[in-house]
């Protein structure tokens, strides 16, 4: 039994059109996240072997192929549910919504959604090679940072919890916008799920802080 499975997505290929097309959704679901759900289990498999085995010549790769591909899964598992069609999604979290805690937490955190919007929109688009914008709560702080995630793993602050994520790497938009990553970033937010990331941030800030126990 494989420990990591492909998650469904929650709506149809078409569904994100035309700010994603169909194309894109189809590869990006079932042969892009599907390896890294592939890559997770066979790594794996890979590291019991070398336990058994005790055979430790590849144990630095394998921990870094096991930290790439498990976070290409969880991230692509968050990028699915952040999204919805363009008639439900956009525009900005308000407290009529029912999404206020969050929309609070963002002033409160970057000073206002514009501010946070543009700091989210510049880290995804000016991504270095692949990598992701990320939205996270922080525990430490019980802020919200954004992050600019390397390949799905570095540059990240450990235990932050993303909430929101953008996948900058190529083949998140390239079918459609070529070489125009900044127009693709901008157009991502039409079909933001406000809802979702809600429940993501309420989900992360009512955990109890488990990163610096006291003695
Ligand atoms: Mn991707």
């Amino acid at each position: 039994m494989p420990v990591y499975t492909l998650p469904e997505l929650p709506y149809d290929y078409s569904a994100l059109a035309p700010v994603i097309s169909p194309e894109i959704i189809e590869l990006h679901h079932d042969k892009h996240h599907a390896a890294y759900v592939k890559g997770a289990n066979d790594t794996l498999e890979q590291l019991a072997e070398a336990r058994d085995k005790e055979s430790w010549g590849s144990i630095n790769g394998l921990e870094k192929n096991l930290a790439f591909h498990l976070s290409g899964h969880i991230l692509h598992s968050i990028y699915w549910q952040n999204m919805t069609g363009p008639k439900d999604g956009g525009g900005e979290p308000l407290a009529t919504d029912g999404v206020g805690a969050l929309a609070d937490a963002i002033k409160e955190s970057f000073g206002s959604f514009a501010g946070f919007k543009a700091q989210l929109t510049k880290a995804a688009a000016t991504t270095q090679g692949s990598g992701w914008g990320v939205l996270a709560y922080e525990p430490l702080s019980g802020r919200l940072i954004v992050e600019q995630v390397y390949d799905h793993q570095g540059n990240v602050g450990q235990g932050a919890t993303p909430i929101l994520v953008f996948d900058a790497w190529e083949h998140a938009f390239y079918l459609q916008y070529k070489n125009q990553k900044v127009d693709f970033i901008d157009a991502m937010w039409a079909v933001v799920n406000w809802q979702d990331v809600a429940r993501r941030y309420e989900a992360a800030a009512s955990r109890a802080n488990t990163l610096l126990l006291a003695p």
